[in-house]
């Protein structure tokens, strides 16, 4: 996330009477950046990606791991450098840049400038990821790690903290987690106030037990407590039977991911970015699938998506279809985090009107502003969509701003619009060009393994635009595939809908896979197909080509030495490997660890013990002290 605006938050009972006006100039402003930009062309291919740390305590002789709450003391010293950069000349030279996150336990690192377009600078984020890494950790006390995890699994429970003990007030109003997990920057908390204010209740996520031999059925969580002793109308109602519950924002966006972000050459490549990564964003999340574990109990499911889905969700019971609408105007059909509702299409011509099959739910007078401000239908629909939101924080200083060198408004609504993957507009006047971001994969337990899925995407992207490829499925399917991603070892079990030809007309078919499909489909509904992720990622003998075999034909069509090949090679090795099940996921890894530990007792509870032992593991495997070969062999 970038640095953050400062100032007086408001009370959504207040905030809410602001509601039009921030959305009326979010919308000039959008309007005003539209017309200054959409011309610009050549921009050039930047790109970089973003690594999200969860900052782990451990007491090695009562073997306990907590999080801990120190990230701002460590973040004063890892920002230093770039507070410090105040030339254009310095600000080049930057290695990495630091960031808060939401959890007051979190840490947010990026390359200090994006990287360029040579295929060698594919090979810079390993290494710049092990430097991140190494800052961390000079800035941590010797019991503390900066973990790539995406969650912390017993996060919610009993004595998971360590650090500050400031008194709990009552943001989350949650039974589990307390608000000094949370950044006390006032965004933070406003946010996870107004978002329960508005939803009328607390967020509720129930996330399916995975029932091991010995878990009760059903299974009736004893550790939720029957009443809310500080607010009792905050109870356990919502608890689901056998799911695990949580009630607080900070269970969802208390996960860590890897973001990749694109600078396209002119806004016409980004719509076709945005369009074409929009599928492959469920197929990423079940192949980077790491998070086995919620508050202290084995899930059956194996990503975060939907716990953060569930967590920041603040439509109102009439919103959500529970009752009749009365006081809003629309019912919506997801969370404000949630997979694309909509295409963008681009003059690459290949989208139809039949992939946006979701009735989409947008605002038509924005529509009609939009229109009438010279936005075509599909772009207009898009912002339409996400203005259907109200703007959850507001800063009192910040409502009067000058509409053509501020975004504050627009980016009040877009930035709280946690798409699968978001179309980013420049910010006004700044030598930034339209950017497309790739927000679905969960963050890896290595350097390695977070280098090798950023390159394959990057890759994947290089080769999406030199060969006019085409990804294109309605997008009611590529939220079932959402769903299913979530399943225990989808990446093996589960199928995906994905498009059975991918090469078009424009495409130079000589040097890439021979396809199987013909060119053309008769309808939409031929045009994909149910398929695992080992024929997706790897191709189908006499099928589908595969995006490994496409990347590599690119690769081959450049002129790149052995070294920079055989890195990257080994990168999309272990991709390939994932995805056909001669490697684990980390997910799985996780789930094996906890069901082989010898105090587990087949009852999906993780004891403090196991979470220690298995951090303290996790911890060795970042550090390369263990390289299991389940995880890794022969990449
Ligand atoms: P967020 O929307 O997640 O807050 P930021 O604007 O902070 O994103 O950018 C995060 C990512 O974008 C980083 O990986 C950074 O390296 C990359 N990035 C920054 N500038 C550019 C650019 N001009 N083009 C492409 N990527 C960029
Ligand atoms: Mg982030
Ligand atoms: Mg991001």
């Amino acid at each position: 996330m970038g640095l953050l605006s400062l100032g007086t938050p408001l009370h959504w009972d207040e905030a809410k009477q602001h509601a039009d006006h921030v959305r009326r100039n979010g919308i000039s402003q959008f309007l005003s950046i539209y017309h200054k930009a959409k011309d610009r062309e050549n921009d050039s291919l930047l790109w970089g990606e973003e690594v999200e740390y969860v900052v782990v305590s451990f007491d090695d002789e009562y073997h306990r791991a907590r999080i801990s709450v120190r990230v701002f003391e460590m973040l004063e010293v890892l920002q230093k450098a770039e507070l410090e950069a105040d030339t254009p000349e310095k600000q080049a030279q930057l290695q990495c840049l630091w960031r808060p996150e939401y959890g007051r336990f979190m840490l947010e690192a990026t390359p200090g400038n994006p990287y360029g377009s040579k295929i060698t600078d594919l090979l810079k984020v390993e290494p710049n990821m092990r430097l991140r890494r190494r800052l961390a950790i000079e800035q941590c006390k010797p019991n503390e790690v900066p973990m790539t995890i995406t969650n912390f699994p017993l996060l919610g429970t009993p004595d998971s903290v360590d650090g500050h003990n400031t008194p709990d007030d009552p943001a989350s109003k949650s039974l589990f987690l307390p608000d000094q997990v949370i950044n006390p920057h006032a965004r933070f908390p406003t946010l996870t106030a107004n978002i329960r204010r508005r939803r009328g209740s607390k967020v509720a996520i129930n996330m399916p037990i995975f029932h091991d031999t010995h878990t009760p059925r059903p299974f009736v969580d004893p550790t939720i407590p029957r009443t809310n002793l500080r607010f009792p109308e905050y109870d356990a109602s919502d608890a689901q039977v056998d799911h695990i519950y949580m009630d607080a924002m900070g269970f969802g966006m208390g996960c860590c991911c890897l973001q990749i972000t694109f600078q396209a050459c002119n806004v016409d490549e980004a719509r076709r970015l945005y369009d074409h990564l929009a599928p492959v964003s469920s197929i990423m999340l079940a192949l980077t699938a790491a998070t086995p574990l919620f508050r202290g109990y084995l899930a059956n499911v194996d990503c975060r998506w939907k716990v953060i889905s569930q967590a920041v969700d603040d439509r109102t019971d009439e919103e959500r279809g529970l009752k009749p609408l009365q006081e809003n105007r629309f019912r919506i059909n997801k969370s404000r985090y949630d997979s694309i509702d909509s295409y963008l299409g681009s003059s690459d011509g290949l989208f139809k009107p039949q992939y946006n099959d979701l009735d989409l739910v947008y605002d038509p007078a924005i529509y009609q502003r939009l229109v009438e401000g010279g936005i075509d239908d599909l772009l207009a629909k898009h912002l339409a969509h996400l203005f259907i939101r109200d703007p959850l924080v507001i800063f009192k200083e910040l409502l009067n701003v000058d509409n053509e060198s501020s975004s504050d408004h627009f980016e009040n609504l877009q930035s709280t619009n946690w798409q699968s993957t978001r179309f980013k507009p420049p910010p006004p006047n700044s030598p930034i060009g339209w950017r497309v971001e790739f927000r679905t994969m969960e963050i890896q337990f290595t350097d390695f393994e977070n280098a090798a899925f950023t390159v394959f995407i990057v890759l994947l992207t290089r080769a999406l635009l030199s060969y006019d490829l085409n990804f294109y499925i309605p997008i009611t399917k590529m939220d079932t595939n959402i769903d299913v991603a979530h399943r225990p070892r989808a990446v093996l079990d589960e199928k995906f809908y994905f498009r059975k030809n991918i090469y078009t007309d424009k495409c130079d078919i000589a040097g890439l896979p021979e396809p199987a499909e013909p060119l053309t489909a008769e309808s939409v509904d031929d045009e994909y197909e149910l398929m695992t992720i080992d024929e997706i990622i790897n191709g189908q003998e006499g099928g589908f080509v595969g995006l490994i075999p496409v990347i590599n034909s690119y690769l081959d069509s450049l002129n790149i030495n052995v070294e920079t090949h055989c890195r990257i090679n080994q990168y999309l090795n272990l991709v390939s490997k994932r995805a056909n099940g001669e490697l684990m996921t980390n997910a799985t890894w996780i789930r094996q660890f906890v069901r082989n530990h010898p105090s587990y007792k087949q009852d999906s509870v993780i004891s403090p013990e196991i979470n220690y032992d298995l951090l303290t593991t996790i911890r060795r495997i970042t550090a390369g002290e263990l390289q299991p070969p389940e995880l890794f062999a022969s990449c």
